[in-house]
């Protein structure tokens, strides 16, 4: 099978676009020179309009976990309490990390398969009446378990409340809306593997300025996460530490993909495969791990037929199809298949997707009418097209 014509359907890494790809091979510039400036300007400018802020966006050579781990020890310091909401892995690990930091963490947890209650996370801060709180920490999409958070009406939900929203965003800006200065977030993280398209290896955090004022009070140790210097840096063209200058030029170009494509193109393109993958998985008569109101547009989670491991249809689908799904994390492992929609993927991968499924279950010997998957999921796309 073709490697470079591999179905990477997962919730990240994604596919690189040919274009993105020619810009991660230019030549190295002068990181502290006029080309340079030009670029973190470019980048960031564009950063601030995918995050829909005027807030400063800084920019880490790291992988997602580096960002929650700046968006942490920049802000809570040892001894402070964190509201930590959690409906699967990502919001743990938020939770874990602030831990790790000498945070006093409160967790809330809620069923996988599910979106937390905003109301009862506005209960419990609304009991902390001295405070106590210093910030909210919230995944948008939890990517384990494909579900996404309403977090829109947190600040609202909130009231006077004056805890930090922090909000893990990594595989969801870009592909599901986010806005960063309406919907009052303080500090957003996002990673460069999912809707931005890029290779693994970037990661971007926005900071309004009451995250700011809390940072210059933080006692936390940080040095190479250090969002204070990044910001010294960035006011004259430049970074605290030698930049990754290919994520950067690959950043620039997917970018300006981004903007040619438009935010709210780009979030319906993603709502329409999330619909499409649904009812093409419900035509074969498998379960959904989430509810409709709380699906993910990046990816979709979707449960193994009774007795039939999870893992056996992804390797099928892989070796026979060359169709790469992600499996379930932790206690999902071979219970569920995920099927990640986002960044460089149109309708049409979907439904080869969906065709691929359908063998893959039939190789594993369930039984399912070949072609029942595909159909609705064409169906969903004409009906989408005819609406516009
Ligand atoms: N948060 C979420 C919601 C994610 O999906 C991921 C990556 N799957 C991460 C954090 C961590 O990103 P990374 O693997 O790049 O550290």
């Amino acid at each position: 099978m073709f490697r470079e014509k591999q179905f990477l359907q997962l919730p990240g890494p994604t596919p690189v676009p040919p274009r993105v790809l020619r810009a991660l091979s230019e030549p190295m510039i002068n990181h502290r020179g006029p080309e340079f400036r030009e670029l973190l300007e470019e980048v960031t400018a564009g950063l601030q309009w995918a995050f829909q802020t005027q807030n400063e966006v800084i920019i880490f050579p790291a992988a997602g976990t580096g960002g929650m781990e700046a968006a942490i020890v920049n802000f809570i310091s040892p001894g402070e309490k964190v509201l930590a909401v959690s409906i699967g892995v990502f919001g743990n690990r938020f939770a874990e990390i602030a831990g790790r930091f000498g945070a006093v963490v409160e967790k809330m947890e809620f069923p996988w398969g599910e979106a937390a209650n905003l109301d009862q996370v506005a209960e419990r801060l609304a009991a902390d009446r001295s405070g106590e709180i210093k910030a909210v920490l919230i995944t948008h999409n939890e990517t384990s378990t494909g579900v996404f958070n309403p977090i829109q009406d947190l600040r609202r939900k909130m009231g006077h409340h004056p805890a930090l929203i922090i909000v893990d965003a990594v595989s969801s800006l870009g592909a599901i809306e986010l806005k960063t200065d309406e919907w009052e977030l303080d500090v957003v993280v996002v990673g460069a593997q999912k809707a931005f398209m890029l290779p693994p290896g970037l990661s971007m955090v926005s900071v309004s300025s009451r995250a700011w004022a809390a940072a210059q009070k933080c006692t936390n140790s940080r040095y190479y996460w250090d969002l204070g210097s990044a910001r010294k840096y960035q006011e004259k063209g430049q970074t605290p530490y030698t930049p990754a200058l290919p994520q950067l030029t690959g950043l620039r170009e997917s970018l300006r993909m981004m903007k040619e494509e438009g935010l709210p193109r780009a979030h319906a393109r993603h709502a329409l495969m999330r619909d499409m993958t649904r009812r093409a998985m419900r035509a074969l008569g498998l379960e959904l791990l989430a509810a409709d109101a709380a699906a993910s547009a990046s990816l979709t989670a979707v449960k193994a037929p009774e007795g039939v491991d999870a893992n056996r249809i992804r390797r099928a689908a892989r070796e026979n199809y060359n169709v790469i799904l992600a499996g379930g994390q932790q206690k999902l492992d071979g219970v569920i298949f995920r099927v990640g929609h986002l960044g460089w993927v149109q309708p049409l991968d979907i439904v080869a997707t969906v065709a691929a499924i359908e063998m893959a279950l039939l190789d594993c010997g369930v039984s399912v009418p070949l072609g029942a998957g595909v159909k609705e999921a064409q169906e969903v796309l004409r009906q989408a097209l005819s609406g516009r």
